[in-house]
């Protein structure tokens, strides 16, 4: 244990209030001004969420894989614009620094990211790069003892917001594929760093993303992370398998939120004399949703004792994504199916959610990359043997 369990319980228990209480009544009016209120962003801060899982050293609550998906279950009881904001602070804008950074850069950065004053964000993909991330052109040429970066990354999580880009780049342009990109902290306002306009997205109104350009972009060669060039590509990986974890117990969350929305519906609305809870047909779908949920539940929560124990959850990091993540799909159309008419209003907000989910089948991997790791692995695993 990171932390002791009463302290653990407590935070729980609080997460589960502050959703329940602050953010669920405010999941409409989030999704109409795609902004999430200056206030309850303050309130996520005094609740310590953005530094969740930053190491306590450096400010954050130091939380575990297991401790962590615990808070992420209640967490993502809600739209998951909310979670989407303390998001990168806890997984793919801080992890790189956390894993491969320096002392100093670590120092530097982490503190800030713990407390919500500064906003970090992960910047790999390209337009020609996403699932073939190791194909990314983007440049960092050395000059003296910096280098200029140039180059597009495309569709960042939290861009607009944030204070720190962990970007990756090509350093050394005769190594095709991984062994030639590097990453670098670069902070927002650097000359030569600039944003695209916000996306129009599917879903998850309040969380934004946008284009980083890099035009020219000087940094200081203590912006290289880990001060080691050639091992971005590695850092990068490593980010993604954890946070792979994190986004399959939102996932759960999600579905669990969708399934009591749907199940509490059933029970009242009434059709041919007697609420449709009664029917059969309306029951085998809440039964299959509640099935799933617990399935992709277990496997997370397997999967982060088995990292917090060392060992390497590569596969199983990617089951639980492919699995958690197009489970809460079936979840989340069949809650439409038995809000009936009322699941394709907005008014009632399955809708939305409808359209909040089908990300996670997409970004941090999508489920044919997921499909490929796991097997991938299992092939390498047959030749070790
Ligand atoms: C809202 C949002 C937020 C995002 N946030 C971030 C972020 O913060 N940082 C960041 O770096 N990126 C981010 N991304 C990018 C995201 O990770 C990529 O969109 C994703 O990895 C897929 O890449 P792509 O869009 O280029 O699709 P493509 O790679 O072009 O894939 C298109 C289709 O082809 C399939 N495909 C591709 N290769 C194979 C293959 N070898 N075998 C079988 N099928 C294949 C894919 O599964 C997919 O179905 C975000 C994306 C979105 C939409």
């Amino acid at each position: 244990m990171a932390v002791d369990q009463e302290t653990l319980q407590q935070l729980v228990e609080s997460v589960a209030r502050f959703v329940r209480e602050r953010l669920v009544p405010l999941e409409d009016r989030v999704a109409r001004e795609d902004a999430v209120p200056a206030d309850v962003v303050a309130e996520m801060a005094g609740l310590g969420l953005f530094g969740l899982s930053i190491p306590e050293e450096y400010g954050g609550l130091g939380l575990n894989m297991s401790e962590e998906v615990q808070v992420a279950f209640e967490l993502g009881k809600t739209s998951p614009a909310f979670r989407s904001l303390i998001g990168t602070n806890n997984g793919i804008g801080s992890h790189g620094l956390i894993m491969d950074g320096t002392e100093e850069q670590k120092q530097r950065y982490l503190p800030r990211l713990a407390r919500g004053e500064l906003i970090g964000a992960f910047a790999l993909t390209e337009p020609g790069s996403g699932s073939d991330a190791a194909s990314l052109s983007t440049s960092a040429e050395r000059d003296g003892n910096g280098y200029v970066l140039n180059g597009t990354k495309r569709y960042i999580t939290n861009a607009p917001q944030a204070g720190l880009f962990t970007v990756f780049a090509r350093t050394d342009p005769g190594k095709p594929g991984a062994d030639g990109i590097s990453a670098f902290l670069v902070e927002a306002g650097t000359r030569g760093l600039s944003l695209g306009h916000a996306d129009r997205k599917m879903g998850q109104q309040g969380a934004h993303t946008c284009d980083v350009i890099l035009d020219d972009c000087r940094v200081s060669g203590d912006a290289l992370l880990g001060a080691s060039e050639g091992v971005g590509f590695k850092t990068a990986m490593k980010v993604l398998d954890r946070g792979r974890i994190h986004i399959s117990a939102v996932c759960v969350a999600v579905a669990e939120r969708l399934i009591e929305d749907s199940l509490r519906y059933a029970a009242e609305r009434e059709q041919f004399g007697r609420p449709i809870a009664e029917f059969q047909l309306v029951q085998a779908m809440l039964a299959d949703s509640r099935a799933e949920a617990y399935a992709a539940r277990c496997m997370v929560e397997e999967t982060a004792r088995r990292r917090d124990a060392g060992r390497n959850v590569t596969i199983e990091a990617s089951c639980c994504k492919m699995f958690a993540s197009e489970m809460v799909g079936r979840v989340a159309d069949r809650a439409v199916q038995i809000h009936g008419g009322a699941g394709y209003m907005a008014e009632y907000g399955v809708e939305r959610f409808y359209r909040d989910v089908r990300l996670f089948r997409i970004y941090e991997g999508t489920t044919q990359i997921q499909q490929l790791v796991i097997a991938r692995n299992m092939l390498k695993e047959i030749a070790q043997e």
